[in-house]
């Protein structure tokens, strides 16, 4: 499958969640099986290196986050809006066009040095995956690396990203 096949099974729908936003919405590549495993295939082979820990953005990040770590025999990291996890938690917070947002994980998910592969379905701004590498790092995580789906490079996330010395790779821009 080539990666226009990919792109073509991700829709857009206009005006959510906002008016003037266009949503790139990739359930409908989730409902396909080879669509599926055809992403998960490319941004398995992407990945460089040994991983201990892959790093799903809540809530698409952690479909892609865990259909990773089973080939890649590495453990899942929740990366959640705060509020949600039960434990003791570390958080972060980040930007939005208007307001912020926090996000955070368990304290003690990660041992320090743990090599840490982020995955989130889709990089627009960054502001999101930036604030998941300060958290991850400040939790003691060597983290290099990220993967998406998507990325919407005229909003520059992926440049930003690289600029904190993460290598970012994107199945479909
Ligand atoms: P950023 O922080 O890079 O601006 O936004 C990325 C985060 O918001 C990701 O967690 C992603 O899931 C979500 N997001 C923002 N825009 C879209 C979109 O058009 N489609 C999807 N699927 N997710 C989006």
């Amino acid at each position: 499958m080539a990666n226009d096949d990919l792109r073509a099974l991700i829709r857009t729908i206009p005006d959510f969640p906002k008016p003037g936003i266009q949503f790139r919405d990739i359930t409908t590549l989730l409902l396909s099986p080879t669509g599926l495993a055809t992403a998960v295939e490319r941004m398995v082979a992407a990945v460089d290196g040994p991983v201990d820990l892959v790093a799903g953005i809540e809530a698409r990040g952690f479909l892609f986050a865990a259909a990773l770590a089973v080939p890649l025999k590495a453990g899942v990291l929740l990366i959640r809006k705060d509020g949600k996890l039960p434990g003791a938690t570390i958080a972060e917070d980040y930007a939005l066009e208007y307001g912020q947002d926090r996000i955070a994980i368990h304290a003690d998910a990660c041992a320090p040095g743990a090599r840490v592969l982020l995955i989130d379905d889709l990089i627009a701004t960054g502001g999101t995956a930036r604030a998941a590498v300060r958290l991850l790092r400040k939790a003691g995580a060597t983290v290099t690396q990220a993967r998406f789906l998507v990325d919407l490079p005229d909003l520059g996330g992926a440049d930003a990203l690289r600029a904190e010395d993460i290598r970012v790779d994107a199945l479909v821009s």
